[in-house]
């Protein structure tokens, strides 16, 4: 099929929608049927032949993370936007339940506030230029506010237009210890105990609601690091010596990959309601703010093989497209090959992908089991990419363009969210 007819029959179809990619997310309207009615994968690949990446959503598999991880925490559950900013899974998220949205950018905000007129919304990044700030207060309804820094408060205070009937919610954010997750975001963003003790007491006065918030870091398979970091936050209250009203526990629960198969979310509910318990804070509200783990199996990617090298493969997306974390941080993603022709059933073997710019960076090593006899003009389904994919991708060398489908499969792996503890 020609590219000229295969965009004449997204235009006719329903379901799908082609875009120059790197436009900013909250340009797509979906037009997405009753989900019911969605099709697979395998059917989008045979209708569509796509020769460009097919960006595939679950929004049934969303929705189920997303009730699930609602009914096994205790507290208000903020999903981080950033995660995947895309209109569709943001719809498949609401469906689920989720009402807070966790923003880091006034055009987060903007796109939160746009589709849902009721959302609310929490602008958690701890360092915000100053119209974003004003904007979000006066224009979108957002009171409340992260920072960590003396610098950051005054920056908010002035920027907003509080009244005694009109204050902000205020959250200091805390740097942890290493904790042990893929990705450590304590380096960049959170105070030091003192400067916790100071800020929580200086902003109590000019608070609506004061917060402590933390982030484990991502993809966190430990769930002692909320205990450890809620008893941490339980002393920088106490010394602080004043009423905080929500401990923000973060995101960083993890999803299931082929080689990290975390605990089921149970555990890592069990340690943060001990851990709550333990703090002794009646009226101490619990949020969350999980990303990765409402939506990493709610999407994939679908790839061409344009040429196998022995057991390499290029393929037409890469580290410039969704697959940034196959590379550089070397996540293995689940792989599974759909043949272009009739095939006789090889056993697996071990590849490696190059993507399809001209830079040698852009290489993932895997490895990413397929059958042996893989072949160019084969389509391969890359899964667990709902989570910082699709959002990554850049228009390097040219290779940003993308078709967005919505699907029915389930995740390709039953991540700790899917299967709560009873
Ligand atoms: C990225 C981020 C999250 C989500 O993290 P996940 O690891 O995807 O759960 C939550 N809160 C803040 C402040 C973040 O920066």
């Amino acid at each position: 099929m020609s590219l000229i007819e295969n965009r004449g029959l997204i235009e006719t179809h329903s379901l799908t929608e082609t875009r120059a990619a790197i436009g900013p997310p909250h340009r797509h309207v979906s037009l997405r049927a009753d989900s019911d009615m969605l099709p697979s994968v395998a059917e989008m690949v045979k209708t569509l032949h796509p020769s460009e990446p097919l960006h595939c959503i679950r929004p049934a598999a969303i929705s189920a993370a997303a009730r699930n991880f609602a009914a096994a925490f205790n507290g208000d559950v903020l999903y981080a936007v950033k995660c995947n900013p895309e209109p569709a899974v943001l719809r498949a998220l609401w469906e689920g339940g989720i009402r807070h949205f966790d923003c880091a950018s006034i055009s987060e905000v903007t796109l939160v506030r746009r589709l849902f007129p009721g959302a609310h919304i929490h602008f958690m990044h701890p360092v915000k230029s100053r119209p974003a700030i004003a904007e979000a207060w006066v224009l979108h309804g957002v009171r409340d506010f992260v920072l960590d820094s003396f610098s950051e408060l005054d920056k908010i205070m002035a920027e907003i237009t509080a009244s005694a009937l009109d204050r902000p919610g205020l959250f200091i954010r805390i740097a942890l210890p290493e904790t042990g997750a893929v990705i450590n975001l304590s380096k960049k963003f959170g105070t030091d105990f003192a400067t916790a003790i100071a800020l929580l007491r200086a902003a109590r006065p000019l608070a609506g609601r004061l917060g402590v918030a933390f982030h484990a870091g991502s993809q966190c398979l430990d769930p002692l690091a909320w205990r450890d970091a809620i008893a941490l936050a339980g002393e920088v209250i106490l010394a602080a010596g004043v009423r905080v009203d929500v401990l923000d526990v973060g995101g960083g629960f993890p999803a299931a990959y082929p080689d990290m198969d975390p605990p089921p979310l149970g555990a890592f509910m069990a340690e943060i309601d001990a851990a709550y318990d333990r703090l002794n804070m009646p009226g101490l509200r619990l949020w969350a703010e999980p990303g990765r783990a409402l939506v990493a199996g709610g999407g994939s990617v679908v790839v061409q093989v344009q040429l196998r090298r022995d057991n390499m493969l290029y393929i037409n997306d890469g580290v410039y497209g969704a697959l940034a974390d196959a590379g550089a941080l070397k996540f293995r993603f689940p792989t599974r090959l759909l043949h272009s022709r009739h095939s006789a059933g090889a056993p697996d073997a071990s590849f490696g992908f190059f993507g399809p710019s001209c830079d040698s960076l852009d290489v993932m090593n895997g490895p990413f089991i397929l059958p042996d006899d893989v072949a160019e003009g084969d389509w391969i389904e890359i899964g667990q990419l709902g989570a910082y994919g699709t959002c990554l991708r850049t228009a390097f060398n040219g290779f940003d363009r993308a078709t967005l489908v919505e699907v029915s499969d389930r995740a390709m792996l039953e991540g700790p969210v899917s299967e709560p503890q009873p």
